[in-house]
Order: structure tokens, then sequence, then C-alpha cells
């Protein structure tokens, strides 16, 4: 858990829940949250009414800006390959094969 200064708050880093859907490749933020630990609560919450469903996203926690957050909302459908994704995803869906002799 790392603190980061609160001089820009809107700026400050905080933690989302990425939702990627397999179906059209769009993806959208929810859950913003103060630390990866509240937005990792979030996404189980969210894993739980979803599943219930006949699609379903897959799930990430990413780190943004409040402000990111709050631009991002405005863009439905987003397909941008340079919205913030995961370490975790980066490895294994965005570059196969990297990492992976650890
Ligand atoms: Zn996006």
């Amino acid at each position: 858990m790392t603190m980061w200064g609160r001089r820009h708050e809107a700026w400050q880093t905080r933690y989302a829940v990425r939702r990627d859907w397999p179906v059209d490749g769009t993806h959208e933020f929810v859950g913003l949250r103060a630390t990866a630990e509240e937005a990792a609560a979030f996404e189980a919450g969210d894993r739980a009414y979803w599943s219930r469903g006949p699609i379903r996203p897959t799930w990430s926690v990413v780190a943004l800006s409040q402000r990111e957050f709050a631009l991002h909302a405005k863009r439905r459908g987003c397909r941008a390959p340079d919205c913030p994704v995961a370490d975790a995803d980066r490895s294994c869906n965005k570059q196969p094969g990297f990492l992976q002799n650890r």
C-alpha cells in the first residue's frame, strides 16, 4: 500500500475496477476507491452480480486518478488501447509469452 501526496486531489492515484467486454472489445471503469484492496472488494461484489447474467466481462483492478476516472466515464464503449490496465493484464493478455518463464 503506497500513500501518495495529497497535493493534487483530483490527480491522486486511486484504484478502480476495469471491466473488459469480450463481445465487442470495449471496457469501462467502475467502483473508484482510495486503495487497491477496496477496489478488489468492489470487484468481488461486481463479479457476483454479473455471474447471474449470460454475458460476463473480465475484471481487473487498475490504478488511475479520480480525474481520469471522471473523464473516462464519458467515453462509452471505449476501445482505446492506452487506457489504464492492470500489470498482470499487460503481461498475460497484451504481450503473450512475456514474463512466462519466470
Ligand atoms: Zn478506455
